[in-house]
């Protein structure tokens, strides 16, 4: 009988494309892919460790496996991912459990044989254009685990998203530390645009999304681009972390107040109706309660279609470690309840706006009594749904329907057919 294998994979959707590669690895050594962990003879943890609240995550899971394994349910456990990079040698001296640990540094190579055993629904997958980050953000870890940044070639990328069309995938999301630099280190300009080009040329009835847009490398041609292809989404997904100079600068983010708001009101100008997606950290060491105040009145003025608070987690080894001033868990959590609440009623009044409206949908599921569905302004796992009466859906396929009610994140709607 074959060996089993199964995976928990854990933080982002760059580490859910490497966790698809494991997997590759060893259904090619002659394992059978099992979806739940519990009773397989070989289960990874692929890890995050970005900030703390990941870490706590991770080694939960890594203990439950070791449980299972006391139980004799599991064999040999291997650890993969940031934490292993991260914390190997702790790991390895705490928890003798652990067979085997795999780094993040080996991934994503040009002429990995690997492929990728796809963990998402068949009708979207995510393509990493690149890895590790040229930028040094004072609280991130991510360079120290990733390294600098290195695109992957266009032409091996292109070949990756036809093979997944050809297979029936209805969305292809870009994604890589910084997507927006894509192309620096191997051509010697940004190149984000030309790719996106050519895979929204692939087929017209494939949407193509972007993650991870920094805004410091966004340009006028890239927007030019989005604009001009219809599709590729109107979902402009761009961390902009926090609004004050003086925090920007200790933050190490390479662009001003200014620059940030210009880039806004060219995106409101240029591409019209485009969801933008951002987020902020709250609680940077030295934000003192006017900077959070400005924070929050940018927000509300700006009105972000889709918003994302964290509250910042002081990483060893990253220079803001070092910094004075560290803000009381206690403040931190109070300003990001004061922030996610701003965003509420901006949240709800964006959605509203959509009621009576013919937006085009993907249908994700088929649940109890409604259809589970996204529109283009919403990434899988991050935005909110749309939730579609209607009658015989195929799951994968794109619908218009029609918006009768919205609440804080998820949309309702009904298909009528022919429509
Ligand atoms: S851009 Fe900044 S926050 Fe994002 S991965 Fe790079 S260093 Fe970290």
């Amino acid at each position: 009988m074959k060996k089993t294998i199964s995976i928990i994979s854990l933080g982002c959707p760059r580490n859910l494309v490497d966790s698809e590669k494991l997997i590759a690895e060893f259904t090619k050594k002659g394992y059978r892919f099992q979806e739940h962990a519990a009773h397989s003879d070989t289960v990874i943890v692929n890890t995050c460790a970005f900030i703390e609240e990941a870490k706590k995550e991770s080694i939960d899971s890594i203990l439950r496996v070791i449980d299972s394994k006391k139980e004799g349910k599991v064999k040999k456990i291997i650890v993969a991912g940031c934490l292993s990079e991260r914390y190997k040698d702790e790991l390895s001296e705490e928890l003798k459990e652990i067979d085997e640990f795999r780094g993040v540094l080996d991934f994503g190579r040009e002429g990995d044989s690997r492929g990728r055993s796809l963990l998402t629904p068949k009708h979207y997958a995510y393509i990493k254009i690149s890895e590790g980050c040229a930028h040094r953000c004072a609280y991130c870890v991510i360079p120290y685990l990733k390294g600098s940044y290195k695109s992957r070639a266009m032409g091996h990328i292109i070949k990756e998203a036809e093979r997944l069309i050809n297979k029936g995938v209805k969305e292809l999301i870009l994604i890589g530390q910084d997507t927006s630099l894509y192309g620096m280190d191997l051509y010697g300009k940004r190149k984000l645009g030309d790719l996106l080009k050519k895979l929204a040329g692939i087929s017209k009835d494939v949407w193509i999304r972007l993650l991870y847009l920094h805004p410091a490398n966004l340009d006028e041609g890239l927007l030019k681009v989005i604009k001009d292809n219809k599709n590729i989404c109107r979902y402009i997904d761009l961390p902009l972390e926090h609004i004050n100079d003086r925090i920007l600068k200790k933050m190490r983010r390479r662009i001003t107040r200014n620059e940030i708001i210009s880039l806004i009101e060219y995106i409101r100008k240029e591409i019209p109706g485009a969801a933008i997606r951002t987020s902020f950290i709250v609680g940077f060491p030295g934000e003192t309660e006017k900077e959070f105040k400005e924070l929050v009145s940018f927000a509300r003025e700006m009105r972000f279609e889709r918003l994302g608070v964290f509250k910042y987690s002081r990483e060893e080894g990253t220079p803001a470690y070092e910094y004075k001033q560290q803000v009381p868990e206690k403040e931190k959590e109070k300003r990001f309840n004061v922030l996610m609440s701003a965003q509420k009623r901006v949240s709800e009044a964006v959605n509203q706006a959509f009621i009576g409206k013919l937006l085009k949908v993907l249908v994700e599921e088929k649940g109890k009594d409604y259809y589970i569905a996204r529109t283009e302004y919403d990434a899988p796992e991050i935005d909110g749904l749309a939730h579609v009466a209607g009658k015989d859906l195929k799951v994968g396929n794109f619908y218009n329907i029609r918006i009768t009610d919205a609440y804080e994140y998820d949309l309702v709607g009904y298909y009528e057919s022919g429509k």
